[in-house]
């Protein structure tokens, strides 16, 4: 593994009875980049993302993060390793406030969880001090300010968006895995998304692994893009190579 690179997919292959989901699958992501993941319906992408956060296993290849296989990390272990990550589905505290649901995110990280502050452990003061201001620099960059004390079930889908990202944000991770953050948002929400991501990047030195669908949002935020079909890596490349591949290209116009 290139010691620049913050991950290394290394043939990783996962079979679902029949099906092989991923077929030895294996690119790299650089630290400080952003890595666009493509493909049509049922390539694998969300396989992947399950593979990285430890929810599904692996029956061949291996994962390094930092240099180091995650094969004995548990699930519950991905966070405090510096993994993050967003979902789909939104996976907020609905009745909770916004700024609520952004500092949850990041007692994944410190050592003051549910646990130690129930039993009022030695450190709790001092982390809980660092969580808030952290949590206000979040809502501050996310520019929820005026939202911060409302209920997430109250906002519109375009900010619970924001709010989620920030819950993510909130772990510190290194490596922040995004799972079609611009599913459901209109144009003026996208181009937002994109600054956002931008700023991310530049303000936290952030590496982000991309799974999306808007192509318009990958080929423009990316350094860097893998395409999967049929669970294989079909191309990887800078946005203009892959756009360009002719079977990137039949992929998907075979899709339609
Ligand atoms: P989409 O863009 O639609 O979300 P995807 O690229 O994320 O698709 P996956 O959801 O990873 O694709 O699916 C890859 C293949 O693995 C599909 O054939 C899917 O049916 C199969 N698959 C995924 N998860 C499971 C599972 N838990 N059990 C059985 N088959 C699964």
């Amino acid at each position: 593994a290139n010691r620049a690179d913050l991950l290394n997919v290394e043939g990783v292959t996962v079979r679902f009875g029949g099906i092989t989901a991923l077929d030895h699958v294996s690119f790299a992501v650089p630290a400080g980049r952003i890595v666009g993941l493509i493909g049509p319906n049922g390539a694998g992408k969300t396989t992947l993302f399950n593979c990285l956060s430890r929810l599904y296993q692996f029956s061949e290849g291996d994962i390094l993060f930092e240099g180091r296989s995650l094969q004995q990390t548990p699930a519950h272990g991905i966070a405090s390793l510096g993994i993050g990550r967003t979902f789909q589905n939104l996976a907020l505290f609905r009745t909770m406030s916004v700024r609520q649901n952004i500092m949850l995110g990041g007692h994944c990280r410190t050592r003051s969880g549910f646990l130690s502050n129930a039993l009022r452990l030695p450190w709790v003061g001092r982390e809980e001090a660092g969580l808030a201001e952290r949590t206000d620099e979040l809502v501050h960059l996310l520019d929820l300010e005026s939202v911060a004390q409302t209920r997430v079930m109250d906002l519109p889908f375009g900010t619970q968006k924001r709010v989620e990202l920030g819950r993510a944000l909130a772990s510190q991770p290194k490596l922040l895995l995004l799972d079609e953050p611009a599913g459901g948002l209109n144009h003026e929400e996208v181009e937002a998304l994109m600054e956002l991501l931008r700023a991310i990047r530049e303000r936290l030195q952030l590496t982000m692994l991309l799974v999306e669908h808007h192509m318009n949002l990958v080929m423009r935020v990316s350094d860097q893009v893998v395409a999967l079909d049929f669970g294989r890596v079909i191309a990887d490349g800078t946005p203009a190579e892959v756009q360009a591949n002719e079977t990137v290209v039949q992929a998907y116009l075979g899709g339609v």
